[in-house]
């Protein structure tokens, strides 16, 4: 099970992809939190990714590429993966399916979650992603149960700069200009698959389920 998880930033779909990795025993593979690990350890990858987004930018396709390719590649990752913010553009997604098809193989899913711009800023000026591990919570959709400390590490949940409202407006035009024309690429591929992300995320969940279960 290859699957690709689309949105724009706030959609809700590194939640899906980390329920949907936990569901199906396959590696959840987060570009931007290989980003983050690398700012915390103060690799230079980590310095240049900052500088990007800090900014609401996506990184250049060099520094990522290679990267998330060569992830996959891992021996955890042959019964599958979830790939969640990768691919973002479409140079990324053209090296991804290159890389797959001269492993002889290819994506099975791009689960879309949609969710209108409207919605995503309120989102994100919510979220609250810890400084320990990176898990992502939201302070009424999705709360941490201890508090202001990660459920998970019990390290302090922050706002990300990126997920500051000036950050998101720009995150938010950067993914309608490079990001969304995906949607149009898979479905063209006939793997492209629509949820509504407006709904619980339960809801959200069982949906996604139906549609990897058919
Ligand atoms: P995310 O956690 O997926 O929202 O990513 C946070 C930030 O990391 C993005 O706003 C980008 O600056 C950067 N990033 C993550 N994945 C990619 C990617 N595939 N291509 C370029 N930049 C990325």
């Amino acid at each position: 099970m290859k699957i690709v998880m689309l949105g724009a930033p706030g959609a809700g779909k590194g939640t899906q992809a980390k329920m949907i990795a936990a569901k199906y025993q396959v590696p959840h593979i987060s570009s931007g939190d290989i980003f983050r690990t690398n700012i915390k350890n103060g690799t230079e990858l980590g310095k240049k990714a900052k500088e990007y987004m800090d900014q609401g930018l996506l990184v250049p396709d060099e520094l990522t590429v290679d990267l998330v390719i060569d992830r996959v590649s891992w021996d955890d990752c042959k019964n599958g993966y979830i790939l969640d913010g990768f691919p973002r553009t479409i140079p990324q997604a053209e090296a991804l399916d290159a890389a797959l098809k001269k492993a002889g193989s290819g994506l099975d899913f791009a689960i879309n979650v949609d969710v209108p711009d409207e919605n995503i800023v309120t989102r994100m000026s919510g979220r609250r992603a810890c400084t320990g591990c990176g898990a992502t919570y939201h302070i009424v959709y999705n709360p941490s149960k201890t508090g202001d400390v990660c459920e998970v590490c019990g390290d302090k949940l922050i706002l990300r700069d990126d997920d500051k409202p000036e950050t998101v407006q720009k995150r938010l035009s950067v993914y309608h200009d490079q990001t969304q024309p995906l949607i149009e690429y898979y479905d063209g591929q006939n793997i492209l698959k629509t949820v509504d992300g407006t709904q619980d995320m339960n809801d959200v969940f069982a949906a996604i389920v139906t549609i990897l279960e058919a």
